[in-house]
């Protein structure tokens, strides 16, 4: 049995202090949930003050980007022991605006995936197609490529440990949702997809997260579908009582 995984992703938001209020309030809207894993995702000068905060909680950690090399002159860049160091055990890796805005390709998305596996953080590996790719009935090719390449050379005994989230990059900040069925028809491809890479087994323990304008009242429909065993949340992470929400929604089901 896979456990729900809602993870929130603050993107570019929140100062030290309106993330330390954020985490606090959560951390306390969620207190006792035992069936659901927690992670909040705030901005790299977040991190260590947020941390303090969610130790010895059920919230758990994680950054939005990592480099795939451990120190040296790449300016402005964080690395994975740097991330380790600030009290995280997830990262979000690839995300469609890392993609979008900052070159990243299948082939860095895939060194940062290699990078992150060898360490002890669970990487949360975005992909999704544009609105042009769906219109154009591409998604699954997309997809398919996106996780082949970015996959390539990741033995078996790691895959487990990745999150795959799904997210149409129409539906990302834009209160689009995809439809239930067109997200579980996704998910079941793609876990499909890990079946003929990796093996059934493989494919059973990984959980596929749906992420897109998800909130608080779209959740339910999304959750309860059998390929998706979570969210990535944006917009609706930045509230206590909207993330708390979903969080709960899912621990109901
Ligand atoms: C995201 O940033 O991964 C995301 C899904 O954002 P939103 O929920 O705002 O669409």
């Amino acid at each position: 049995m896979r456990r729900f995984f809602i993870a929130g992703n603050w993107k570019m938001n929140k100062t030290g202090a309106e993330a330390v209020e954020l985490a606090k309030a959560l951390k306390d809207k969620v207190d006792g949930i035992d069936k659901v894993d927690i992670a909040i995702c705030p901005p790299f000068t977040a991190l260590v003050s947020t941390s303090e905060i969610i130790k010895n909680s059920n919230v758990q950690l994680g950054a939005q980007n990592v480099y795939w090399e451990d120190q040296g002159a790449f300016t402005g860049e964080i690395s994975v022991p740097m991330l380790i160091n600030a009290g995280c055990q997830y990262v979000i890796i690839g995300h469609s605006e890392r993609r979008q805005f900052f070159g990243e390709t299948n082939q860095t998305v895939g060194k940062k995936l290699q990078k992150v596996l060898d360490s002890t953080l669970n990487p949360i590996f975005c992909v999704g197609e544009t609105l042009n790719e769906r219109q154009s009935g591409i998604t699954e090719k997309i997809v398919q490529q996106q996780i082949t390449e970015a996959l390539n050379g990741i033995p078996k005994e790691n895959v487990s440990r990745i999150t795959i989230a799904y997210e149409p990059v129409w539906a990302i900040g834009t209160g689009v949702t995809a439809t239930p069925e067109q997200a579980q028809d996704v998910h079941a491809f793609i876990r499909n997809l890990l079946t003929d890479l990796y093996d059934s087994k493989a494919a059973s323990e990984i959980r596929i997260q749906y992420g897109g304008s998800m909130n608080a009242a779209n959740a339910e429909e999304l959750l309860k579908k059998p390929d998706i065993d979570g969210g990535l949340i944006g917009g609706a992470a930045l509230k206590a009582d909207s993330f708390a929400e979903i969080i709960k929604t899912a621990n109901s089901l």
